[in-house]
């Protein structure tokens, strides 16, 4: 089954005004492949989703970078799934390793988040990885395996999901994942969607990478089977990023 490359820039907490309208420009004047070949998400920070989304390009769409476990009410400084839903931001970035260990978002947490956003109709993002000390000690299958588990016990229907595979080592730190280290927890998350899922989720759920991907190492990530795309966080914020679009062809 085809699943379309997707590319999405995670802006973080970055950005003034002025920052946010020139990145902008540099995307609507960018000549990238087409929506039928790539799908290419912008997430700036709340404040600046709703100048962003008049002033972008059609083909071209915005994801906020969290919301609320449920229905909004009293809960403050939070965002609700319902006020994106209101403003017509169609994705949604939940999990992210910063959010899990900063704001301790656990598994299960994110799982719930990630279940009401879709219930909702919001589109998900749904970031797992493990830290570098998993990694050495050989526990990076086991660790994606409980945060997927964690998701997939409360989500139903997988359309709407796109899974970010961003090795907490690599965000942020220049030390990109080898395309061969992507591909191998890439095919293994396929098999463990197909093993506990089902085989179409496991076809057609796009399974991205994130962490240091930038212009020079994207197009080599690209090439792998199992690489539908990528969530790109320092590099979304400069015009490199139009490059990392670009390599879905
Ligand atoms: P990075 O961040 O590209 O700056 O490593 C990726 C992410 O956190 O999504």
């Amino acid at each position: 089954m085809a699943r379309k490359f997707f590319v999405g820039g995670n802006w973080k907490c970055n950005g003034t005004t002025e920052e946010v309208k020139k990145i902008v420009t540099t995307l609507n004047e960018a000549e990238v492949p087409s929506h039928d070949v790539v799908e290419v998400v912008v997430s700036p920070p709340f404040v600046f989703i709703p100048p962003v989304k008049d002033l972008l390009r059609p083909d071209f769409q915005v994801a906020a970078q969290n919301c609320w476990v449920r229905k909004g009410g009293a809960f403050t400084g939070e965002v609700s799934a319902e006020m994106l839903v209101n403003l017509s931001v169609p994705w949604v970035i939940l999990g992210h390793s910063e959010r899990r260990s900063l704001l301790n978002e656990s598994n299960e947490f994110v799982g719930d988040k990630v279940a009401y956003a879709l219930s909702q109709g919001l589109k998900v993002i749904a970031c797992i990885g493990e830290t570098l000390e998993q990694r050495e000690s050989g526990s990076t299958m086991a660790v994606v395996a409980a945060q997927t588990k964690a998701i997939a016990e409360k989500v139903t229907n997988w359309t709407n999901v796109v899974l970010a595979y961003e090795p907490v080592w690599a965000i942020g730190t220049g030390k990109v994942a080898t395309p061969a280290q992507a591909q191998e927890v890439h095919l293994e998350l396929r098999k463990w969607l197909h093993d506990n899922v089902c085989a179409e989720v496991a076809a057609s759920t796009r399974i991205i990478y994130g962490g240091s991907v930038n212009g020079a190492n994207c197009k080599e990530l690209a090439a792998k089977p199992d690489v539908d795309g990528f969530l790109v966080g320092g590099a979304s914020l400069k015009p490199e990023f139009i490059d990392i679009i670009k390599s879905a062809t």
